[in-house]
């Protein structure tokens, strides 16, 4: 069992703040959706948390089972257990998907520890069945002339060859066709539940036709303002973001 636990997480671009105050704690096994306006600040807690350097923390903390990952490097916070899905992958002409994913998977065991290939293809060829991907697909290189689904079959690929402890997935609605929403809904689907915790932020209403998640979030300037269920989801969607503000503001007045 793990926990997540984000406090009072306050993060600028700049001199500007942009996380003002966030709240939330994941569990291993759920599955928390984060949706909200554009421009709200999810991609930029999202990228903070996984400790891109363009995002200055300036207060709170991210504890993975108790213990903070502010101080870590991207890629420590990858060791210990984060995983962060891309908004927009790059494409690496000439690596196959199979070669990425063994560097990939290989960066994050410990020093001295090898992976040896017959232990990774047998683990690589059963995350594929899981997903239901071709085995041809992993010779392709990665992204490389690559449709928005494939993009989205390889980024869940890699999530199940890392099994994270936390998965942060960000999926805009751009680029998300119905053929790459099944993609990523099938894939959340077939590796949620056990150990994995999931913070999903979308503010596509659609995504959550086909992924269910345990708790609904609401992101609103910065801050966490509004947590429910599902239903919460099927509410904004029928009525938009107006109310969730005009609920702040009578509250405030
Ligand atoms: P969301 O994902 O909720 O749409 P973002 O986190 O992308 O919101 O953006 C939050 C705010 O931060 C917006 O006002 C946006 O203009 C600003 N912002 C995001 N990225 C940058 C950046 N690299 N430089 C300057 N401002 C940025
Ligand atoms: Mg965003």
């Amino acid at each position: 069992m793990s926990k997540l636990e984000i406090k009072d997480f306050r993060v600028s671009i700049g001199d500007k703040p942009i996380v003002k105050g966030f709240n939330l704690t994941i569990n291993s096994g759920e599955v928390h959706a984060i949706m909200g306006p554009n421009g709200t600040g999810k991609s930029t807690l999202a990228k903070a948390i996984a400790g891109h350097p363009d995002y200055a923390v300036t207060g709170g903390d991210v504890l993975l089972d108790g213990k903070s990952v502010l101080a870590m490097e991207p890629d420590e916070r990858a060791r210990a257990g984060l995983f962060l899905a891309f908004q927009y992958p790059s494409e690496i002409p000439g690596v196959s998907i199979a070669n990425f994913l063994r560097a990939a998977v290989q960066a994050r065991m410990a020093e001295g520890e090898e992976l040896d290939a017959t232990g990774y293809y047998k683990r690589l060829y059963s995350k594929m069945d899981l997903l239901k991907i071709d085995r041809k697909f992993t010779s392709r290189s990665v992204n490389e002339g690559f449709s928005g689904g494939e993009k989205k079959r390889c980024e869940i690929l890699q999530m199940a060859m890392l099994e994270p402890k936390f998965a942060l997935m960000d999926e805009t609605d751009s680029g998300l066709d119905i053929d790459a929403l099944r993609i990523v809904a099938d894939g959340v689907n077939a590796l949620r539940g056990g150990q994995l915790g999931i913070m999903l932020i979308t503010h596509y209403q659609r995504l959550l036709d086909y992924i269910v998640p345990d708790f609904v979030h609401v992101m609103y300037d910065g801050r966490l303002v509004k947590s429910g269920d599902k239903s919460l989801a099927l509410e904004l969607e029928a009525k938009g973001y107006d109310w969730v503000k005009q609920e702040l503001a009578a509250a405030s007045a």
